[in-house]
């Protein structure tokens, strides 16, 4: 069983997964520094459950075996477990300022627990039994699932089965008596490169013509045929360097994302949750989808208290913390972040148990969170940078600090208040450009699906016909 930092650790060096990074075959992810920072930020998910005073948030009883496991591979039994959740999420992303990835293959087993109960009971399948044999397995070693969702999609005006390559959508090749093999794809997999497993899912509703893209799975990274290709980030190169350029460099900026490939890989029936089921593949999608945006108000609402001590020390660095639009600008900050923070309470107070007995949070409130992240951040972003400064984007090198012959110009010109060292300052300028651009500025926008996707579900949970028939009542028109 994985219980620590140095368990999770070496799970990795054992597994030796086919990974690529820029071009190259990886041998050890757990030594190479473009994963240390990412691995170091799930690692966080072990160490911060082993704390007793965060017990309560971090760990929970199994209602398969009643023996206490890490929250992540729990499966919702109450509102409290939503609400926990969420908090759980804040929690660490104050610890990280970064993306710690578990949440996608938590959030996948619950929605694969609910939905695998659901389609037995229309087609007398037996894939309910079958996952929560897999849960339990997951549970008791503590092992980290990757939720494997996004299809590279190729024409997106065409079905998965009207591609003139079939395998744009991850699919079925072939059913044999004691399994199936996989082809295709999934793509943005956060985490993949440092977990254990990985639950690939249907990426949208099936319609017929796609049954054998209606697939639900669940195959370690270690199955043969997987190879995985490690995405480039912005501030990539920050961290393979040392000193304060890096800014979060024990964290880094977002989850690690990697396209992984699966080239026929053979999957045993007893790990299979759906094969075919059209009828239940939107179902699924949306579920995931849901308790994957119920999070974003938690892990983005953690990650912004960060942007925002930052910013406020920024501004005593530099003596304009007392300016009254400077106070006002983190007073609009602190409000942006609590927004989403409440989102993500809201639908999960509002949620409601599935005929499995798992809780699933409120779905319009959870796409309504999300979709403010995908704005809220991007505000809270311009305001760290409106309230920074110039000097966040125009900021020396840390080896001109260094340097013999100019240091020192760095060091008088780079200045702020008296008392504070140029360097103290340089970091914190450096933390906020790292955590306020490109690739987490991308991450709020698209992890958990795009904008469009939170407003199609607005059109289809918004209830329209509702709020015209009560304007009708008010206005007396028959
Ligand atoms: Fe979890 Fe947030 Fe990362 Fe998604 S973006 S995996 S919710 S920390
Ligand atoms: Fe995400």
């Amino acid at each position: 069983m994985i219980r620590t930092k140095g368990d999770y650790i070496e799970s990795l060096r054992q597994q030796k997964l086919n990974v690529y990074y820029n071009g190259k075959r990886v041998e050890d992810v757990t030594t190479h520094p473009a994963f240390i920072p990412h691995i170091n930020s799930a690692a966080k998910t072990y160490e911060l459950a082993l704390k007793p005073e965060n017990e309560d948030l971090m760990t929970a009883k199994s209602h398969l075996t009643g023996q206490k496991i890490n929250r992540f591979t729990h499966i919702h039994q109450s509102i409290d477990d939503l609400i926990k959740k969420v908090q759980m999420l804040r929690l660490i992303s104050h610890e990280t300022g970064s993306c710690y990835q578990r949440c996608v293959g938590f959030d996948a087993m619950n929605a694969l627990y609910m939905t695998t109960y659901d389609c037995d009971e229309v087609h007398g399948t037996k894939y309910f039994t079958r996952f929560v044999e897999f849960l339990k397995m997951i549970q008791s070693e503590n092992r980290i699932v990757v939720g494997g969702m996004t299809d590279p999609k190729g024409d997106r005006s065409k079905r998965p089965s009207e591609q003139a390559d079939p395998d744009l959508f991850t699919r079925v090749v072939e059913k044999k008596d004691d399994g199936i093999v996989i082809r295709g794809a999934k793509a943005h997999q956060t985490g993949a490169v440092n977990s254990h497993e990985i639950l690939i899912m249907p990426t949208q509703n099936m319609t017929k013509g796609d049954e054998a893209y209606a697939v639900a799975a669940a195959i370690p990274l270690t199955a043969k045929g997987i190879t995985l290709i490690f995405g480039r980030q912005s501030n990539e190169e920050r961290k393979l360097e040392t000193g304060i350029d890096a800014g979060n460099k024990d964290f880094g900026v977002v989850g690690g994302e990697a396209l992984v490939i699966f080239e026929d890989v053979f999957v045993p029936w007893e790990r299979v949750f759906m094969c075919g089921e059209i009828d239940f593949s939107g179902m699924l999608v949306e579920r995931f989808a849901t308790l994957h945006r119920q999070n974003y108000g938690g892990c983005k609402g953690g990650v912004s208290d960060i942007i925002i001590g930052a910013v406020a020390l920024a501004t005593q660095y530099q003596g304009t913390a007392n300016a009254s639009h400077i106070k006002d600008k983190i007073i609009e900050m602190i409000h942006l972040a609590e927004t989403v923070y409440a989102g993500s309470v809201a639908c999960s107070a509002m949620g409601s148990k599935t005929g499995s007995g798992a809780y699933y949070p409120d779905p319009l409130l959870a796409n309504c969170t999300k979709h403010n992240v995908t704005r809220n951040i991007y505000e809270i972003s311009r305001l760290a940078h409106d309230v920074t400064g110039g000097i966040m984007a125009t900021l020396p090198f840390d080896q001109d600090l260094r340097s013999p012959e100019i240091g020192k110009y760095v060091e008088k010109y780079m200045a702020g208040v008296e008392g504070v060292h140029t360097e103290t300052r340089m970091k914190i300028l450096r933390l906020i450009e790292n955590m306020t651009g490109g690739t987490c500025l991308v991450e709020s926008m698209h992890g958990a699906g795009s904008p469009q996707s939170q407003r199609v579900m607005y059109q289809r949970l918004g209830n329209l016909p509702q709020k015209i028939k009560m304007a009708k009542v008010l206005a007396k028109i028959e």
